[in-house]
């Protein structure tokens, strides 16, 4: 199975090392056959990340994340970016972040044109500025993949209309089964050629199910759920459905 977007545990210490709970999740997802791209949103993960670049199974997306968009100039890193497969999560974000709009806006701006000049595909979190973004990505001439989609269904429009790929977040079986409009209509207007799914790390999964926290364990049952959810929604099997979304990578992925 693909995760096309993760946060690997004990990113956050920032230390100079994977941390020994990164190092367990590595090793379950390379078990469970997991291909990952984990994503640094900070220069500080990156350089953690680089550290497991030639691992199998490993893919890696380098953005930054707009919580921190006050922080790093991201002329700065310019370089870096021709490292990654994937240039993200970057965006907008008005419900979990203070940093002002303005200054999210610019810094998205630039990122959208660095992946331009690189002809890299993007990774988008559009939490509360889905209507924004969509406005702000209409002349991207790349690849553009919506991660976790949260918003209202009547804002997909934007992003259906310009072919964009889609994450299915760790809570999409959950929500279908609770007739969630928006997820309903991504997984019955995005074409299968157009889907992925993501965990967003072990984290997010805790949070997406109410919990504080929740084992490793738990991500391949989670990956394996969204999949059969979406091959059920597109009148695939799950083998069809995981085999279509490998053929998605090897397309988002194509400069
Ligand atoms: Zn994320």
């Amino acid at each position: 199975m693909i995760d096309l977007h993760a946060h690997l545990a004990g990113m956050e210490e920032n230390g100079k090392d994977i941390s020994p709970e990164g190092q367990k999740e590595l090793d379950l997802r390379r078990e469970a056959g997991i291909l990952t791209c984990f994503c640094g949103e900070t220069p500080a993960q990156w350089e953690l990340l680089k550290k497991i670049a030639n691992r199998d199974h490993v893919l890696l997306s380098f953005g930054i994340h707009p919580w921190y968009a006050d922080r790093y100039e991201v002329q700065s890193w310019r370089q870096e970016w021709s490292f990654c497969s994937i240039l993200g999560e970057i965006g907008l974000d008005s419900v979990w972040c203070e940093v002002p709009l303005k200054l999210q806006e610019k810094q998205f701006q630039n990122q959208l044109q660095i992946a331009a000049d690189l002809k890299k595909p993007v990774l988008l979190h559009t939490k509360g500025q889905e209507k924004r973004i969509g406005e702000m990505i209409k002349d991207f001439p790349g690849k553009v993949c919506v991660h976790w989609y949260s918003g209202e269904e009547k804002d997909l429009e934007p992003f259906l209309l310009k072919d964009c790929y889609f994450t299915l977040g760790p809570d999409t079986a959950l929500l279908c089964g609770k007739g969630d409009a928006a997820r309903k209509r991504l997984l019955k207007e995005a074409p299968g050629t157009r889907l992925f799914l993501e965990t967003d790390g072990i984290g997010a999964v805790a949070w997406a199910f109410g919990k504080e926290e929740m084992e490793l364990s738990r991500l391949p049952v989670v990956l394996k759920e969204n999949l059969e959810c979406a091959a059920f929604q597109k009148g695939l099997t799950p083998d069809q459905m995981e085999r279509q979304m490998e053929e998605n990578l090897r397309e988002f992925l194509k400069s």
